[in-house]
């Protein structure tokens, strides 16, 4: 394997040799030989220098190989920008708008929403995903008497609604992806959902205090959120989470956010899918001047997430955050990039296109993988289980996939 590390000047790194200290060395040997990591063997990791990443790719990798064999998937999607209002400020965010931005624009109509929904499933999209500000009518009169005035309370319940809207009139299955949630809040939209989302972002306390970029984002407290994820295991929800990279948090914060995740998993086995995303400054943000995360950083985070959460973890990198070398994290154990969308831009990161699905094929396929679009929910959460999804569901995500759970008539479908 070869593994293109730019830190200062490009580096090209070979495997002759190994570069790992001895201890390390057994830890990677012990894990490779399937022997989980110990939450110190994990922390073992945090002084490996960019001369170690290889070695420790080629380890992440060898583990995915065996858990997921040659395939790597992604989920058709449409993006739902229910709304860009939200209580909360993070100090990267261009999502968020406040009433004066929105304008009239201040929640998506149903119609809309349909509309869109509709559009995607006709170009052999699946998923539609919904994500949106954090309830924006805490903060805002505004969104207080627009969800009123159409007999809803919160932002939640209209969700809710819509969810239903579009599980109920389209071929489409919802996502929602709505911030933090008490239990009542998931047993509303799980009917509707087959996979719900929250990414925990990062345990560090240091980016809650006085100049971090969640000072003012009381969702972003790591408390809440695996308060979230973990309801959404006792009730059995397939669960996409992850951690974001290079907002300010220590190689120790991302390892102690991925064992978080780990334990959640073991304890209710629910966490479908891990997604590592990397910090992309974005101009007008207090951020705005901070550096985006540097690749050898990723390509550590990534590798280290897939030693940490073991061969059968679905290992998710956004292919559209590093359009120019999206291909290098194969070598470091990914095998998922996520949502793309033939039709809608990703309004999380609007200056940052999904690749074509040709190119998005080509390279994967050139990396010696086989593309498959998946369901917003993975196979191992409805072929041979009932465990997860309530049987409405079950019925409508049983029509779409083929024998194998991926999304019936394969890349085929999107891309020649
Ligand atoms: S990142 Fe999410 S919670 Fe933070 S300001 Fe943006 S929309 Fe609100």
């Amino acid at each position: 394997m070869t593994v293109t590390v730019p830190s200062g000047e490009a580096t090209l790194l070979t495997g002759s040799g190994s570069k790992l200290a001895a201890p390390l060395r057994e830890i990677i040997a012990n894990v490779s030989a399937g022997i989980p990591l110990s939450e110190s063997d994990a922390l073992s990791f945090i002084p490996a220098g960019t001369d170690a990443i290889h070695e420790i790719c080629a380890a992440a990798s060898a583990m995915r190989d065996q858990g997921k064999g040659s395939t790597v998937t992604f989920s058709p999607k449409v993006f739902i920008p229910l709304t860009h209002l939200c209580r909360d400020f993070c100090g990267y965010c261009t999502f968020r708008k406040d009433p004066r931005q929105a304008g009239k624009d201040l929640f998506m109509t149903p119609e809309q929403v349909l509309d869109v929904a509709n559009a995607g499933a006709t170009l052999g999209c699946t998923e539609a995903l919904f994500t949106l500000g954090e309830r924006p009518e805490q903060r805002y009169p505004e969104a207080k008497e627009w969800l009123e005035h159409r007999g809803f309370k919160t932002t939640l319940e209209y969700l809710a609604y819509v969810c239903r809207l579009v599980f109920e009139e389209t071929d489409m299955l919802p996502h929602a992806n709505p911030g933090t949630m008490a239990r009542r809040e998931i047993e509303a939209l799980q009917p509707f959902n087959p996979s719900m989302g929250l990414m925990l972002e990062s345990t560090s306390k240091a980016l809650y205090a006085q100049g971090g970029p969640h000072e003012f984002a009381p969702s972003k407290r790591p408390r809440v959120r695996l308060r979230t994820i973990e309801l959404a295991g006792q009730l059995r929800v397939p669960f996409t989470t992850g951690i974001l990279i290079g907002i300010g948090e220590s190689r120790r914060d991302r390892i102690e956010s991925l064992l978080a995740i780990a334990k959640l998993h073991a304890r209710y086995g629910h966490v479908q899918e891990v997604i590592i995303q990397n910090f992309r400054a974005k101009p007008d943000t207090a951020m705005g001047d901070a550096p985006d995360a540097e690749t050898g950083e990723f390509l550590w985070t990534v590798a280290v997430a897939r030693l940490i959460l073991g061969p059968d973890a679905n290992l998710q990198v956004p292919p559209n955050l590093s359009a120019k070398d999206y291909q290098i994290y194969l070598d470091a154990g990914i095998n998922d990039w996520g949502g793309v969308s033939p039709l809608t831009i990703d309004f999380v990161n609007p200056e940052a296109p999904w690749p074509a699905l040709n190119e998005l094929k080509r390279k994967t396929e050139a990396a010696g993988f086989q593309l498959r679009p998946r369901l917003p929910v993975y196979p191992e959460y409805f072929l041979s289980t009932k465990e997860f999804l309530p049987e409405a569901l079950s019925r409508k995500v049983s029509a779409l996939p083929d024998a194998e759970g991926y999304v019936q008539g394969g890349i085929q479908r999107y891309a020649g």
